[in-house]
């Protein structure tokens, strides 16, 4: 399945990949979501949904079920209106541009051109978090721009093979060129400009770097997880959902709450609550 250079590529399902749905479910599933828990989720979800027809006319109670392990559930709720997208506008099949594929709910510039690539072969360079350390730190030495680090990347992939060239540079990355640089074995470690000149890391100040996240533990991230937790096994009352939500102030639990429903991930009648496109049950 490796398509990276033999030694550098990490064992992940997906790369080698380039079946365009499983791509694109690959490349949503890690937006935010660290590659080691998406192996088991995406194999899943690709059974259960093979194709964006069979995700287009899911309940969204049961996508958001089998979302399970992976967080940030309005990606979700986009796949699967991209999966919509997909069958209405271009006849069940992945678009094949760029400018296409950007034109779907939850796909930006770095998804659209992972797919393109990765998918199809297109002679575009990605560039994702563990790429942009790479061409700040290894390439120019100094922060990058987005527009910089585009142009540095697009210059760097040359003539190459677009699926090897961006596979490498993800995995240099991962592998070495992460937030704490392991420059020990990294094989790019005599020509890299940042150890030559040294100073302060370029990466932190760069573009496309991604900046340390709030602490999930006690975060609404968190709280929401737990109301949908829940809700994956079925309606709740009123009083069941304060009670899953314990330990949150009514005002924060309200916030919460409110803010899936306006996700379109959670639906509220007199009853209580339900992920949208669950039956109701009738308390
Ligand atoms: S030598 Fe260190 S800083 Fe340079 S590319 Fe490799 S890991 Fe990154």
């Amino acid at each position: 399945m490796s398509r990276a250079a033999p030694g550098l590529a990490r064992d992940l399902p997906w790369v080698g990949a380039r079946e365009p749905w499983a791509v694109l479910v690959s490349e949503v599933m890690l937006q935010q979501t660290p590659a080691a828990r998406v192996a088991g989720p995406w194999r899943a979800f690709l059974e259960r949904y093979p194709t964006p027809a069979a995700l287009a006319v899911a309940p969204l109670s049961e996508v958001l079920t089998a979302w399970r392990g992976l967080g940030y559930h309005r990606r979700a709720r986009d796949l699967q209106r991209a999966a919509g997208m997909i069958v209405e506008r271009h006849d069940g099949r992945i678009p094949t541009a760029v400018e296409d594929l950007r034109a779907l709910p939850g796909v930006g510039e770095y998804t659209a051109r992972a797919v393109a690539a990765f998918a199809f072969g297109a002679h575009v360079a990605v560039v994702d978090t563990n790429v942009a350390r790479v061409l700040a730190r290894a390439v120019a030495g100094r922060p990058l721009a987005v527009r910089e680090a585009r142009e540095e990347a697009a210059a760097l992939l040359g003539r190459r093979d677009p699926r090897r060239f961006n596979q490498a540079m993800i995995d240099l990355g991962a592998l070495f060129c992460a937030a704490r640089p392991r420059c020990g074995g990294c094989p790019l470690a005599r020509v890299c400009a940042w150890r030559a000149v040294g100073g302060e890391d370029p990466a932190p100040a760069s573009a496309h770097v991604t900046r340390r996240q709030a602490p999930f533990a006690g975060s609404d991230r968190q709280w929401r997880g737990r109301a949908i937790e829940r809700l994956r096994d079925g309606p709740a009352t009123t009083s069941e959902m304060h009670r899953h939500l314990v330990g949150l102030e009514p005002a924060r639990r309200r916030r919460v709450l409110d803010g899936l429903i306006a996700d379109g991930l959670v639906t509220q009648a007199r009853e209580g609550f339900a992920l949208a496109g669950a039956p109701r049950v009738a308390r």
